[in-house]
C-alpha cells in the first residue's frame, strides 16, 4: 500500500543536502577522517548548575505529571527576569510570555495561528528553513526578501513591492542572524517596526543568538524598540546560550494577544516541556551568566582560526561579532553545491552549502564553529594545503 501524502507535506521543499550527505558517507566508509563544520550544534556541555538542578527536579513528584501547554509560573517569570536584567525589557510572565518545546516548535506554529491559505508572510532568504516551513504547511505563501551583501544582510523593506506589502499578514527577522552572521542595530529595527505599522503586519523576530556574541557586542532584543510590543513577538530559548539545544526549551514574548493565540494553539496539541526541564532553564536564565562569557571567548577563538585561516587563502572576510557562523562566497567556478563537494573531496571537511538557506544563498557555504579549536585548526590546515589560494 502506498499511501497519498497531504499536499501540504509535499509542498515542501526538497532536501537538498542529500547529495552532500551521500558524499560525507562514502569518505567515512573509505576511512577518510571528515571534519564536519556543517552543523551548528554546540559542542560544550551544559553548565554544571544547570545539570544539578535538573537531576534534583527529576526527582520531585510533581514534576512526573503533565505540565502546563503555556509554561510554569515560575519559569516564565525567569524569561521575564531575564529580560529585565538583560535588556532591560518589562514583561508580564502571565500574559507575555509563553514557554516553548525549544524556539523551532513556536516559529513553526505561529503561522498556524495567523496565516490562512494563500497568505503571503515575508521571509528572509538566505534563512533559517523553519520560516518558510512553517508557512507553507499551513498553506501560505512566502514571499523571499533578499539578504544581500550591499545590504549588510539586511533586507530592503523598500524594494518589497507595495502590492505584497499589503497582502503580507506576517514577516520573519532574525539578528544575529543564521547563516550569514550579521547583526542589526537600533535604527534597522526601528525601520522594520514603521514598516509592520503602516501595513499591519505581525513582526516574529527570531532572537536565537542574542548571547553567542564577541568582544563586548551585546545584541539587541527587538522588544527594546519603541513600539515593537505592539506589532509584534521575540523567540528565543536557552538552546545556544547555554548549550542545551537538547533540552527542547524556550520562550515567545511580547504583544499579550498573539502569546495568548500561541498558547491557545499550543494547548491543542502539545502539553509543554517536563517541569525539571523547566525548571533547570530557569536557574540558567536567573543565575550569573558568566559561563555565557567564557563560551563566547572560545568562540571567538575558534572564528579567527577561520577568518584568517580564510583570508590567508584569498578571502577577504570580516569577522562576525555574532553567532558561530561564518558565511563566505564561494571562489570562482564553483557553485554553492560544487564548492561543498570539492572542500569534502579535497581536504575532507564539510561546510554548508549556502543554497540549502534559500536560493539567495546560492554562491556561498557556511562554516560552524561548534567543534574544538584543534579540530577547526586542522581543516583550515588541510584546506590550505589540498585546496591553495582561491580566486573571486
Ligand atoms: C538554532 C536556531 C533556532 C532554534 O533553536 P531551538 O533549539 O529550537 O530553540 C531558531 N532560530 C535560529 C535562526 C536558529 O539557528
Amino acid at each position: 500500500m502506498r499511501f497519498e501524502e497531504a499536499s501540504r507535506i509535499k509542498n515542501l521543499p526538497p532536501y537538498l543536502f542529500a547529495r552532500i550527505e551521500k558524499v560525507i558517507a562514502q569518505k567515512k566508509e573509505e576511512g577518510i577522517d571528515v571534519i564536519s563544520l556543517g552543523i551548528g550544534d554546540p559542542d560544550m556541555p551544559t553548565p554544571e548548575h544547570i545539570i544539578e538542578e535538573a537531576r534534583r527536579q527529576v526527582g520531585v513528584a510533581e514534576n512526573h505529571q503533565y505540565p502546563s501547554s503555556v509554561g510554569m509560573l515560575s519559569y516564565r517569570q525567569a524569561v521575564a527576569n531575564f529580560y529585565a536584567k538583560r535588556f532591560n525589557v518589562e514583561l508580564d510572565p502571565k500574559t507575555e510570555v509563553v514557554s516553548l518545546i525549544g524556539s523551532k516548535e513556536g516559529i513553526a506554529h505561529i503561522s498556524w495561528c495567523y496565516l490562512n491559505p494563500g497568505d503571503v508572510v515575508l521571509v528572509p532568504d538566505p534563512g533559517y528553513p523553519v520560516y518558510s516551513g512553517g508557512a507553507i504547511l499551513a498553506g501560505a505563501e512566502p514571499y523571499y526578501m533578499p539578504l544581500t551583501a550591499e545590504k549588510g544582510f539586511l533586507p530592503d523593506f523598500a524594494a518589497i513591492p507595495e502590492d505584497i506589502a499589503k497582502k503580507a499578514k506576517m514577516m520573519f527577522l532574525n539578528y544575529p542572524n543564521n547563516p550569514t552572521g550579521a547583526v542589526a542595530d537600533e535604527e534597522f529595527y526601528k525601520e522594520a517596526i514603521a514598516f509592520a505599522k503602516k501595513y499591519e503586519i505581525l513582526l516574529c523576530h527570531d532572537n536565537a543568538y542574542s548571547e553567542v556574541a564577541f568582544e563586548g557586542y551585546k545584541p539587541l532584543s527587538f522588544l527594546q524598540i519603541p513600539g515593537a510590543k505592539e506589532v509584534g513577538i521575540e523567540f528565543s530559548s536557552v538552546s545556544k546560550a547555554y548549550n542545551m539545544t537538547g533540552w527542547r526549551i524556550g520562550w515567545a514574548v511580547g504583544n499579550p494577544d498573539v502569546i495568548e493565540a500561541l498558547g491557545r494553539f499550543k494547548t491543542n496539541i502539545d502539553s509543554g516541556q517536563f517541569q525539571a526541564v523547566q525548571c533547570a532553564a530557569a536557574v540558567g536564565l536567573n543565575g550569573l551568566q558568566d559561563a555565557v562569557e567564557a563560551n563566547n571567548e572560545i568562540y571567538r577563538e575558534r572564528r579567527d582560526i577561520v577568518v584568517d585561516g580564510l583570508n590567508a587563502m584569498g578571502w577577504n572576510l570580516p569577522k562576525p561579532k555574532a553567532t558561530f557562523y561564518i558565511w563566505a562566497p564561494v571562489p570562482k567556478g564553483f557553485n554553492s553545491a560544487s564548492f561543498a563537494e570539492f572542500v569534502i573531496e579535497k581536504a575532507g571537511v564539510v561546510v554548508t552549502p549556502g543554497n540549502g538557506y534559500g536560493d539567495q544563498g546560492e554562491g556561498y557555504f557556511r562554516i560552524s564553529i561548534t567543534m574544538p579549536k584543534e579540530r577547526i585548526a586542522e581543516a583550515l590546515e588541510r584546506m590550505k594545503e589540498k585546496i591553495g589560494k582561491v580566486e573571486f
